[in-house]
């Protein structure tokens, strides 16, 4: 930059004074609207590539970078208790997204298809846990959509595609990064269609919405309106190719179990089979579940076919919620001791209390969700008060956990 009142721009002849900046050449000088100028000509008449080679080019998948399956499985089991089953799909899943990524250019013929997930199983069961941990993981956008506010395009609702804004939103609107991005898409089963049969009305909220899912999970171009929002003839969108997003629904489909019993029944009466049905875990019949029970609820065969990897959580145990108080890295227990740490006190739970705590869980239906709300409540007075306490150390009793809990009306079971 030059000195103010000496120089003038050598394109339109105004001195520094009378304009922002003047930016000093070898033999001149160019002032900032001139600069401007410039570089809009250089866009209209050069290819955008030509013009601005971008930052760091395309994205280039490593594949000694990326966690290997058995690694990614490691790096759940930190943060969710069982679902084994569930975890090394996705391990798999992800991992094989991964090669896809970084599968050469030049085609020998062999191309990696897409692994979108359809995991299966009750709500609060941790569905949402794993594919939030996977995207933390691998540090990519992640958003989570539910699948219930969409609407076929044109009717009152959120049309598909806002689910790609949602993703450029997490992503700062860098368009290359979600285009990596995971998109974790909840509810999947309320979009179902109402009856197997197909039927000529039309039925807005299942199978429109999941005729215009398709083109998201299969990978296509599309159109995004940048802010979100409602499609608008004159607004510029943003260009989001979806081939390498992972998308990964979930769903509780309440009653598939059903589907899967009868499927299981027509299928091996009258076979040799009668040793395999006497076998089943009648209890849990949702490890059995195929693509087709999917169908008989009410996806679209094609919406199916694009959701290749299908697993499936188990409902949560009373050891499994003892377990998901204390052992996951950011469990409650450790949250809490780590809260009372920062303000210098040592805070213990009585192993009764925590019992107790998990049968009020139970007690009151309220799954994995419900060991929060009931934490919150146990804790709350000892938050409250703690700052002034002369004690160092805390004890939860099963007595206080009981007398602090009577203090709150607990919310119904669900
Ligand atoms: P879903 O998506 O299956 O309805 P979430 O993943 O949202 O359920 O689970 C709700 C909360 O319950 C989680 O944030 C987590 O605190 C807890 N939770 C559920 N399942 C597990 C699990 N298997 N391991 C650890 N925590 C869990």
């Amino acid at each position: 930059m030059a000195k103010k009142g000496l120089n003038t721009c050598s394109f339109c002849g105004k001195t520094d004074r009378q304009v922002k900046m003047m930016i000093s050449g070898v033999n001149g000088y160019i002032c900032d609207s001139c600069a401007r100028q410039a570089y809009q000509i250089v866009c209209d008449n050069l290819d955008e590539e030509e013009a601005l080679p971008k930052a760091g080019g395309e994205f280039e998948t490593n594949l000694k970078e990326v966690p290997k399956p058995r690694q990614i499985k490691e790096y759940l089991d930190q943060y969710i208790i069982g679902q084994d089953d569930a975890k090394r799909y996705l391990a798999v899943a992800v991992y094989n997204h991964y090669k896809r990524l970084a599968q050469p250019k030049e085609a020998d013929g062999v191309e990696i298809e897409k692994s979108n997930v359809i995991m299966v199983g009750p709500t609060g069961t941790g569905k949402t846990l794993i594919a939030r941990s996977i995207a933390k993981l691998l540090k990519v956008p992640f958003t989570i959509v539910d699948a219930t506010v969409f609407t076929e395009a044109g009717y009152v609702g959120e049309d598909v595609e806002s689910i790609l804004s949602r993703l450029l939103q997490v992503a700062d609107y860098d368009v290359e990064a979600a285009q990596r991005g995971i998109v974790f898409i909840d509810e999947i089963d309320k979009v179902a269609r109402k009856s197997d049969n197909p039927s000529i009305t039309r039925d807005v909220s299942g199978e429109g919405v999941q005729q215009a899912m398709l083109k998201l999970l299969e990978g296509s171009m599309v159109n995004v309106p940048p802010k979100g929002g409602r499609k608008h003839p004159d607004q510029d969108y943003i260009h989001v190719d979806t081939r390498n997003i992972l998308f990964i629904c979930g769903g509780a489909f309440d009653g598939i179990e059903r589907k899967i019993a009868q499927r299981m029944n027509t299928h091996v009466v009258g076979f040799d089979k009668v040793t395999t049905v006497s076998q089943l875990d009648r209890d849990n019949l949702m490890k059995y579940i195929l693509p087709q029970d999917l169908k008989s609820f009410g996806l679209i065969p094609e919406i199916i076919g694009r959701l290749p990897v299908l697993t499936y959580l188990n409902p949560l145990d009373r050891q499994a919620l003892r377990n998901i108080l204390t052992e996951p890295k950011n469990s409650l227990v450790k949250q809490q001791v780590k809260l009372f740490e920062m303000d210098g006190i040592t805070l213990n739970f009585d192993n009764d209390a925590l019992e107790y705590m998990v049968d009020k869980a139970v007690e009151y239906k309220l799954g994995a969700r419900g060991l929060r709300s009931i934490m919150e409540a146990v804790m709350m007075d000892a938050q409250f008060e703690s700052t002034s306490w002369k004690k160092k150390s805390f004890t939860v009793t099963k007595e206080y956990a009981e007398q602090q809990l009577n203090k709150v009306n607990l919310p119904a079971a669900v």
